[in-house]
């Protein structure tokens, strides 16, 4: 494997400075390398006669430089290099900005390829910046399947391409391998080496198609051998069984009568307890749906009992957040909660430490500081996490060892597909609140276009004066996206904060970002929590479980960027308290998709409905947001998009341990190695 470990720094033309920026795309061999695949292609195979391309089209074109390409020098800076090309069927004007080599490499009477976006009609037809080959080159931006990689800074696509040619050559035949050749004969997929050298440089649709097709269901087929290994450890002797108690005790001091199905899951949990066996158990439901009540009940059981509880969650905002309504719910039960997270004081975080180490307090309410070693429990038996999805499986299993076989409880209001779940979860149980909490108001739901922007910036005006708070979401803006024709119009939030606070001077606006510390953003998000802020400008950090109960307007700007489910999650931020609410959905996107979605979100207030739709839509979003779904990061697999080939992944899997439970045999080598490596080489997502 000297090849595929080889440093990048090594490879061709990479060198120290530009291993660096390799390192931030998480590449640091040949091998990852590889394996960074792209996330799109643009079709560039077919060239289109210029009088037939459509104004804003992107197209590649074949003709002949019929000018002297000219160079202009706007101001310092700026300097142009304008020519015109021709074919047989029109002409069109070429500007370059600021790269004047051109100038001597395109040749007046000589014939190239270019691609670009192609603006005006007729004689007013223009390109700027379009790629160009020249006909005798080799074809690697025009006429040809382009890859498109995710970028970091001082790393171009062009260079991309060039170190993956570069790359696929010095592996040669010594390509990541782990399918056993028996599983790939069965299943007719396609070979490794061809695999990765159509995945990242395809001669056709159909060869990218094979490609794709092997490489996911590998990715499904190594996971899934992972989890039916893992999940016949599952079901275990439980390290305390808890008396069945009688719940409505503790109902009898809530300041709200339970749900039907909080009452339904909270009394499965405490049945799970009672069993003998460890509880195993996912409690799912629509954001609102009173998740925390029925994890406050399962804590007010074990710790009743006389044992300890321990409620994780993603970050210090939330952890908080449960502390207080947790205390709220048990104090009156005599049970003492203790609040845990990395931003305490050293003597606060001792103290509590100390409490929870001699059974003093009975439950504890943390952040990842719930990890650490010196975290000790005099009688944990119960493990509960909370939006699990951030959440690896080794953390939640870091958690779980501090106890003796403790009952588990995880809670999501994302929606997963029964088969993923298993997949995820080996065997667990699933409790599904259906039913939302008596008296919920309805989020009036909008789409608007962004000539609405006074209308709504005038709504905002009226929130704040009402006392009401509002969330303006704005998408991520990955570096790469800059070289994206879309680019120029999408919101990023510290340019959209920044254009906020000049136009709404009276307000006071906060922003969140994917930049900032996990630390500044709690400071953040708290003080919009405790009223300091009319308006929190954010990428979506604010998705997962917070609660403001003043906020009332839920803005997203380029509404078309986001997941179903994901703007679901958004518009459940809002409506929290008694007043009125609203979500409004800016888009300037007219397409088809873009529009069918909307609708969805604008005539359905059902999460599961809206997750549904989702799936079936394969909306471009990613189903969980992004990467938030606790399993090793997919390269190129879509968790929920590609279901049936991880369906036929899971039996084949199945198939194989059945004839070959340890693996053993010559041919699943480098299979049982990877599943080795799987869960501890980094791959797990943190949060
Ligand atoms: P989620 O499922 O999104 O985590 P929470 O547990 O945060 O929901 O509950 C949302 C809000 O609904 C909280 O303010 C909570 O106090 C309230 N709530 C929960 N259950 C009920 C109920 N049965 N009746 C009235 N309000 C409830
Ligand atoms: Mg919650």
């Amino acid at each position: 494997m000297a090849g595929l470990d080889m440093e990048i720094r090594f490879l061709k033309g990479v060198g120290e400075k530009r291993a660096a920026a390799f390192a931030k795309l998480g590449i640091h061999t040949v091998g990852d390398l590889l394996c960074h695949f792209p996330r799109r292609y643009e079709d560039r195979t077919h060239y289109t006669p210029i009088a037939a391309a459509q104004p804003d089209e992107w197209v590649c074109i074949r003709a002949m430089v019929a000018t002297e390409p000219t160079v202009s020098r706007i101001r310092r800076g700026l300097e142009l290099v304008k020519l015109r090309v021709v074919d047989d069927s029109g002409s069109v004007s070429v500007t370059y900005f600021n790269q004047t080599y051109i100038k001597n490499q395109l040749l007046r009477g000589e014939t190239y390829y270019f691609y670009g976006k192609l603006s005006g009609e007729g004689k007013a037809r223009a390109m700027a910046n379009p790629d160009w080959e020249p006909e005798s080159a080799p074809a690697v931006t025009t006429r040809c399947i382009m890859p498109v990689y995710r970028l970091s800074a001082g790393l171009g696509n062009k260079y991309m391409i060039g170190c993956v040619r570069r790359a696929l050559e010095l592996a040669g035949e010594d390509v990541p391998d782990y399918l056993p050749e028996s599983v790939r004969q069965a299943q007719g997929l396609a070979q490794a080496r061809f695999s990765y050298e159509n995945i990242h440089l395809p001669t056709d649709l159909e060869m990218l198609e094979l490609a794709r097709r092997r490489l996911i269901f590998e990715e499904f087929f190594v996971l899934a051998c992972a989890m039916e290994r893992m999940g016949k450890r599952a079901k275990n002797k439980s390290g305390f069984t808890v008396k069945k108690p009688q719940p409505e005790q503790f109902y009898s001091r809530l300041p709200f009568s339970p749900t039907g199905a909080q009452r339904r899951a909270a009394e499965q949990c405490m049945d799970d307890m009672a069993s003998g066996c460890s509880m195993n158990r996912l409690i799912q439901g629509d954001v609102g749906s009173g998740k925390t009540m029925v994890a406050a009940a399962c804590v007010w059981a074990v710790c009743a009992a006389g044992r300890q509880a321990a409620f994780m969650a993603p970050t210090e905002i939330l952890a908080e957040q449960h502390f207080r309504t947790l205390s709220a719910f048990l104090e009156p039960f005599g049970i003492t909660v203790e609040l845990l997270t990395g931003a305490m004081s050293v003597k606060a975080k001792r103290e509590a430490k100390a409490r929870l180490a001699s059974g003093q307090a009975q439950a504890v309410v943390g952040t990842h500081a719930l990890l650490t070693a010196d975290t000790e429990f005099a009688a944990l038996s119960l493990v509960i996490t909370d939006e699990q999805h951030r959440f690896g499986v080794e953390q939640r299993s870091a958690l779980a060892v501090k106890g003796d076989r403790p009952h588990t409880l995880v809670m999501s209001a994302t929606p997963i597909p029964r088969t993923l779940a298993l997949m995820i979860y080996g065997d667990l149980d699933v409790s599904v609140l259906d039913e939302l909490p008596p008296g919920r108001q309805k989020v009036d739901t909008f789409c608007v276009n962004s000539s609405y922007h006074q209308r709504l910036n005038n709504f905002i005006r009226k929130q704040a004066a009402a006392g009401y708070q509002t969330f303006v979401v704005c998408p991520m803006v990955e570096e790469s996206d800059t070289d994206t024709p879309a680019a120029a119009d999408l919101k990023s939030a510290v340019d959209w904060a920044e254009q906020l606070r000049r136009e709404l001077p009276e307000l006071r606006i906060q922003c969140i970002h994917g930049k900032m510390k996990p630390k500044e953003k709690d400071a953040v998000m708290k003080s919009v929590v405790n009223g300091e802020a009319d308006v929190l400008v954010s990428t979506t950090v604010i998705e997962v479980g917070v609660d403001v109960p003043r906020a009332s307007l839920m803005l997203v700007e380029n509404a078309e960027r986001f997941g179903l489910s994901q703007l679901h999650q958004l518009r459940g931020r809002v409506g929290r308290g008694n007043q009125k609410s609203w979500c409004v959905l800016v888009t300037d996107n007219q397409s088809e998709e873009t529009r069918a979605r909307m609708k969805i979100m604008c005539s359905t207030a059902d999460g599961f409905e809206i997750s549904r739709a989702d799936l079936a839509m394969r909306g471009p979003g990613d189903f969980f947001g992004s990467r938030q779904h606790g399993l090793p990061e997919m390269r190129i697999a879509d968790l929920c998009g590609d279901i049936t080939i991880m369906q036929t992944a899971q039996e084949a899997a199945k198939e194989l341990l059945a004839r070959d439970a340890d693996l053993a045999s010559p041919e699943c080598r480098a299979l049982a190695k990877r599943i080795e490596t799987l869960f501890s080489d980094g791959n797990i997502i943190m949060s």
